[in-house]
């Protein structure tokens, strides 16, 4: 081998290892942690709405990706615990925030954030805004994007820092999804969900949400970060994806 062609294979290996420290940096104190494999800019003029359960289309997700949402929170107890199971395994997920609750508890919102969160959002408290008129349901969306983004910023704008939004319920409405589309804001649905609506016993939602998920081959799944039985089977689900070869993709607003 002539020193040129070595010299250049060794540059080849280390952009190579310098890729792979970005895409596994490893996690302090868990050699095993599942980690977030890569990071997804999501912006409304090519991504709309994205999730099968209610959209045609979702994110450009290859098979075994999956993004990991929690609504309704912040919650005290269980929010924490979602926290720390995340934080554990290196993974960063998102969350859709109620603006209730991120003024009751602007801490737990303002730690999803520096733990590297995207934090969005999903009204303020939580109505069905399809059976309100137009201008009430979009009122309550704005003031959902108001209280979120003054919990964690101290401050809002008209258009929220992370312009991510989920319609409690799924109730979305077309004069609504056209508003949200004019105002650049992503609507997230889901491609499954955990149903930890329902009360269950953790080890019960671990089998019927990795059941979901290996049935969808990954997808953007949608949990509760309020439910005890969601936040109990949390570590265990982590590793289980790892286990079972999955990767985590964390979705953040395009750059604007
Ligand atoms: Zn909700």
């Amino acid at each position: 081998m002539t020193t040129r062609s070595f010299v250049a294979l060794l540059a080849l290996a280390l952009s190579a290892s310098a890729i792979h420290a970005e895409t596994t940096a490893p996690c302090p104190g868990n050699a095993d942690a599942l980690g977030t494999a890569r990071i997804l800019a999501v912006d409304a003029a090519t991504a709309p709405r994205v999730g099968r359960k209610h959209f045609r289309d979702t994110l450009a997700l290859a098979a075994k990706e999956v993004v990991l949402t929690f609504d309704d929170g912040p919650e005290p107890g269980s929010s924490a615990r979602v926290l720390d199971a995340l934080k554990r395994e290196c993974v960063r997920a998102s969350f859709f925030l109620l603006g209730r609750h991120a003024l009751a508890h602007p801490e737990l919102a303002r730690r999803a954030l520096a733990e590297g969160h995207t934090v969005a959002h999903h009204t303020f408290a939580h109505p069905l805004l399809d059976r309100m008129p137009v201008a009430a349901a979009e009122a309550e969306i704005d003031r959902g994007f108001a209280a979120v983004d003054t919990a964690l910023y101290g401050r809002s704008e008209r258009v929220p820092r992370t312009p991510f939004f989920r319609f409690p319920g799924f109730a979305s409405s077309p004069a609504l999804l056209e508003r949200l589309q004019q105002r650049a804001v992503v609507v997230f649905g889901a491609d499954l969900w955990a149903s930890d609506w329902n009360p269950m016993s953790p080890a019960q939602q671990l089998h019927l949400t990795l059941g979901r998920v290996e049935a969808n081959r990954g997808g953007i799944v949608l949990f509760h970060d309020t439910k005890r039985q969601t936040a109990a089977m949390l570590p265990d689900f982590l590793q289980a994806l790892r286990l079972r070869g999955y990767k985590v993709v964390h979705v953040v607003p395009a750059q604007r």
